[in-house]
């Protein structure tokens, strides 16, 4: 088994590590409460714990926490974003978003991604590594403790692709969602993949009631593959068919992604071909005018446009919306302010 940091682990295992030094079991449950409810920074502010204990934990099980680099605010809606640092020095960016049914937390998977998406900058590099439970955890704790208010929603829509890393997100969804930590409610978590196929599936059988939400930006395999290099591996309707799976075993409806881009998938072609792709799933699509980043020409469709794809949508009763775009000016588009920064290694 992989050996995982203390923050990583789940209360049992917590609980075994505490019996094997020693200790008595209900210091389990105050150390976790301390890590995942208190939202410690450190041992030292464990102060129910006593001293020796903490110590021996501090050489044992180092803390890991994370570095607040950079916050940004946007001045349109309020949305900030942070950009925090990993013990190793790479960096990952989170999003703090708040809508009328709540504060909503985005969050990255890993630090770059390998998934290549055109249009994407979190790409660019390609990946680094993938994040450990606590690495994800820890950028929903360091913002609840910034913004001194709940959380109410998780979206696992940052840098990285979530399926790609499965086992920690695994883990990271019944962490977030366990009555024992925050207690997210899962029908408020939401994680978004470019389309792993096994890996949804694998998901779907987990019988989570997250929501799954599948990047299409295309509704052809041609046109996916032209903006999406997983699309050469599985193709749309297998793609689709996940989705289906996905929803007969949890009941929940899909959300789907898509970025429109100007001239390449926001005709009524697009539109229509997308109307028969998803027929009879019960499914939800938003739609993104693209984010231009500056490595790439694409440009986002113009509002006509977009206003034209979504009646289209919904005249074949398709609920689609056109997704309010938060904290443009602050470099809102996924990946982009950890290029603009760099690492800290
Ligand atoms: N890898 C996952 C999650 C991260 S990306 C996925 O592919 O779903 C989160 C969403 O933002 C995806 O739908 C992605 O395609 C989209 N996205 C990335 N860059 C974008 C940009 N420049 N403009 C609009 N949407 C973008």
């Amino acid at each position: 088994m992989e050996s995982f940091d203390i923050k990583s682990m789940t209360l049992e295992e917590v609980k075994a590590i505490i019996v094997a030094m020693g200790e008595k079991p209900f210091r389990a449950k105050q150390l976790y409460e301390w890590m995942h409810v208190k939202l410690a920074r450190d041992y030292d502010e464990m102060t129910n714990l006593p001293k020796s204990l903490r110590e021996r934990l501090n050489e044992n099980y180092p803390y890991t926490s994370l570095k607040e680099v950079m916050v940004q605010q946007s001045k349109i809606d309020g949305t900030q974003k942070f950009l925090f640092a990993l013990a190793d020095g790479n960096c990952v960016e989170s999003v703090w978003m708040q809508y009328h049914h709540g504060n909503s937390v985005c969050i990255s998977s890993q630090v770059g991604c390998r998934m290549g998406c055109r249009f994407c900058a979190s790409t660019l590099d390609g990946l680094e590594r993938n994040l450990t439970p606590s690495e994800m955890l820890d950028q929903i704790y360091a913002i609840a403790r910034s913004t001194g208010e709940r959380v109410s929603n998780v979206v696992v829509m940052g840098t990285g692709e979530p399926l790609d890393n499965y086992d920690n997100l695994l883990r990271f969804l019944q962490m977030i969602s366990d009555e024992s930590g925050l207690h997210i409610s899962q029908r408020n978590i939401t994680v978004s993949t470019c389309g792993i196929v096994e890996n949804m599936r694998r998901l779907a059988d987990e019988k989570l009631q997250i929501t799954l939400a599948l990047s299409l930006h295309g509704s052809t395999q041609e046109k996916r593959q032209e903006l999406m290099p997983i699309a050469n591996k599985y193709s749309v309707s297998e793609v689709i068919d996940a989705c289906r799976y996905y929803f007969m075993q949890t009941g929940r409806r899909i959300t789907f992604e898509y970025s429109l881009v100007s001239g390449v998938n926001d005709t009524e072609a697009d539109a229509e071909n997308l109307c028969k792709l998803v027929d009879g799933l019960n499914c939800h699509v938003n739609l993104i005018p693209v984010n231009p980043i500056k490595e790439r020409d694409y440009s986002a469709s113009e509002r006509k446009d977009v206003l034209r794809f979504q009646n289209k949508l919904e005249k074949k009763h398709i609920n689609a919306t056109v997704r309010r775009e938060m904290g443009r000016d602050i470099n809102g588009a996924c990946g982009q302010l950890r290029r603009r920064f760099g690492d800290l290694n």
